[in-house]
């Protein structure tokens, strides 16, 4: 990224109008009902992929489908329907102290700041903005994971590696309304054409618009082989 050069908003705009024609149904893959199940959801995603966690929630809401029922939950028995991903033990601790912060002082619902949300155990600014931005339509951000923040450098979107320089590059690029959108399709982009590793390039439809194009394997965050899912 040595020769990168600040892109112009209205380039950025027409890539990203080419990315959401190739992803029109690019979204927030995790199964859910309310924004209440939504959050416990992207809570358990942490390290985990969309679809582990897709398989245990619905025993998970089905018994306990409001916070005020999961503040009533045994930790063993939490424990034992999350035991399928990683980090269960931590995580049941998060989802039952979340469900009960929600209902001492949200009365059960989730709130819509993004202040409020951090608040909660085991949320992060990236798991707030997925809350705020699928949920509520209003995310303070993007959440930037591993896909986007690789997808952003190939595209020359930003020449920073940390995710909070990231996520304010993007905001200032991109409208607000985006913000959410943009996610889920540099997610979308990521799962389906621009990997990692061995990246389609020959068969990508913003390839006229990407400064990486032929040389992606060179630029943009690659997670360590050991840590892929
Ligand atoms: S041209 Fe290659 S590097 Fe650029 S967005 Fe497409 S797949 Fe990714």
């Amino acid at each position: 990224m040595a020769r990168w050069k600040k892109p112009a908003p209205e380039a950025v705009r027409t890539t990203f109008g080419g990315l959401r024609k190739l992803h029109p149904d690019a979204h927030c893959e995790l199964d859910h009902a309310t924004p209440f199940q939504l959050l416990v959801a992207t809570v358990l995603s942490a390290q985990t992929t969309d679809v582990a966690v897709n398989k245990l929630t619905p025993a998970l809401f089905k018994k306990y489908p409001t916070a005020e029922k999961l503040a009533k939950a045994s930790p063993e028995d939490v424990q034992e329907i999350l035991s399928s991903i990683g980090m269960f033990r931590q995580k049941t601790k998060n989802v039952l102290g979340l469900a009960k912060l929600l209902v001492e002082k949200h009365e059960g619902q989730v709130p819509r700041t993004l202040d409020e949300l951090v608040d909660l155990p085991g949320v992060g600014r990236k798991t707030a903005n997925v809350v705020l931005g699928v949920a509520f339509g209003a995310p303070e951000g993007v959440v930037v994971d591993t896909h986007v923040m690789r997808i952003a450098q190939r595209l020359g979107w930003t020449k920073n590696t940390d995710a909070e320089s990231i996520e304010k590059d993007l905001c200032a690029l991109l409208p607000r309304n985006d913000w959410d959108a943009v996610s889920h399709t540099l997610i979308f982009h990521g799962r389906r054409i621009c990997f990692a590793r061995k990246p389609e390039c020959d068969d990508c439809g913003v390839r006229a618009l990407c400064p990486s194009a032929g040389n992606a394997e060179n630029v943009g965050r690659k997670p360590p082989r050991a840590r892929r899912l």
